[in-house]
């Protein structure tokens, strides 16, 4: 519990918020202000800035859980394609340091755009992918 943390005090009651599902580790509530119709946000309740602080028991069962969710607001919003997607940092777009994921319902017609592709990178080389495997 981080006492300046926004989603640290929905969690504790502190601030209201549209709960959709709550376990032990997880809330998950209707995002404030949706990118389309039915956009929720998963919460851990283990408060964690990025996907790096976060345990590795708590994301091996988040996305089993997004997957759940999906399926119920399907049947509710009538949507088949979707966008899981989860901002580390603030040159991420990450705005609250609470760890979530966004789980934003796609639409014939809506105003979600994610990045362009440029066109063949010639800084991608296999030195690059040499260079990370060492850490694997
Ligand atoms: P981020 O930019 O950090 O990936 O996403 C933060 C998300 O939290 C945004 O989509 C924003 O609308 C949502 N948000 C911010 N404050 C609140 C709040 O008080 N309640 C709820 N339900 N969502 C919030
Ligand atoms: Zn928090």
């Amino acid at each position: 519990m981080d006492s300046n943390c926004i989603f640290c005090k929905i969690l504790n009651n502190e601030i209201p918020s549209k709960k959709i599902y709550e376990d032990g580790d997880f809330l998950a509530m209707l995002d404030i202000a949706p990118a389309t119709k039915g956009h929720v946000l998963i919460v851990p309740k283990e408060h964690a800035t990025t996907m790096s602080d976060l345990s590795d028991e708590k994301l091996s069962k988040i996305l089993i859980l997004a997957k759940k969710i999906i399926e119920a607001m399907k049947k509710v919003h009538g949507f088949t394609d979707y966008n899981i997607i989860q901002n580390n940092g603030r040159l991420a777009g990450q705005t609250v340091a609470h760890y979530h994921l966004h789980l934003i319902p796609r639409y014939s017609v809506d105003e979600v755009s994610l990045w362009s592709p440029h066109e063949d990178d010639p800084s991608v080389t296999e030195e690059m992918a040499e260079q990370v495997r060492k850490y694997l």
